[in-house]
């Protein structure tokens, strides 16, 4: 089993990765994949008239600030949009996808960070009526029963409270937790990156391997986003997950390039 986590950032070219998926599918490998839809969302936000705003955690994490209209917006573009033309594309390529974010049949249990702490102009406050979660039960007995009857799940970066509420939550440490529900023996980040680099954004300085050990003492190299993807690795690993990889989802052939070592691997 191979999760494939699949980047929005600009770059990364859907039709290969969507292609390469397609080729591990038909070659008998079990896939699950799950996207993200941030940059999209912030684009057609600002269309809306409903401009993103982002926040900045004290340990120097940044997320969105989502209101309810802004779940609202992204559930739109992640579930609605991208994860329909996702499927899309992997039909049209004969392979039975199946899109469904966490909201559906508690795919994805979160709990709500109702009022979360944030850093603004050096000082700390509190931000209240805030939809995103963090993840905290996967339904892998509904990933598997999929998966056993021949689909390939898509799954968009949507949460549910236990209270049944709709939560945004981090694609990125949404797919290591899922890669840790389904046991499965890799988990593979693409994005608009070649990798972990060590000196950002110096694309020559990839760091090929880290030692599963020392994976939170790479957090120091990450930048903004990036650190979310270092900690969702970390959090595959303590799952289960024996191998993580960073690798570029511009080039052609992404997944078979991943799976045979290119990137950065932590293992
Ligand atoms: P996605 O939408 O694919 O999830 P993000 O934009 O969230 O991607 O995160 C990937 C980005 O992280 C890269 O495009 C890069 O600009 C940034 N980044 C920050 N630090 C690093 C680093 N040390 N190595 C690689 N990328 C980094």
């Amino acid at each position: 089993m191979i999760v494939i986590k699949m980047g929005g950032a600009s770059g990364v070219n859907l039709d290969w990765v969507m292609g390469d998926v397609a080729a591990q599918v038909k070659a008998g490998q079990k896939m699950v994949v799950v996207h993200g839809g941030s940059g999209e969302t912030n684009a057609i936000s600002e269309q809306l008239g409903h401009p993103p705003r982002f926040v900045t955690s004290p340990s120097g994490y940044t997320s969105r600030y989502t209101d309810r209209t802004t779940l609202e917006i992204f559930a739109m573009v992640t579930s609605g949009k991208i994860n329909t033309l996702l499927v899309e594309k992997l039909q049209s390529l004969g392979v039975n996808a199946f899109g469904l974010s966490g909201v559906d049949g508690r795919l994805m249990v979160a709990k709500r960070k109702e009022a979360i702490r944030i850093v603004e102009n050096g000082r700390q406050r509190m931000l209240r009526d805030d939809y995103t979660g963090k993840i905290e039960e996967v339904n892998s007995k509904l990933l598997m029963m999929l998966l056993d009857d021949g689909y390939t799940p898509v799954i968009a970066p949507l949460a549910i409270s236990p209270e049944g509420v709709a939560l945004n939550v981090d694609a990125d440490r949404a797919a290591a937790m899922v890669a840790g529900a389904v046991k499965a023996e890799q988990l593979i980040i693409l994005s608009n990156v070649p990798g972990l680099m060590r000196n950002f954004p110096d694309e020559s300085s990839v760091i090929a391997y880290i030692d599963k050990a020392k994976v939170e003492r790479s957090l120091e190299f990450a930048e903004g986003r990036m650190k979310k993807k270092v900690l969702g690795a970390s959090e595959a690993l303590g799952l289960g997950v024996s191998k993580v990889v960073f690798a570029d989802g511009r080039v052609e052939n992404p997944v078979a390039n991943a799976l045979a070592g290119q990137g950065t691997v932590i293992s």
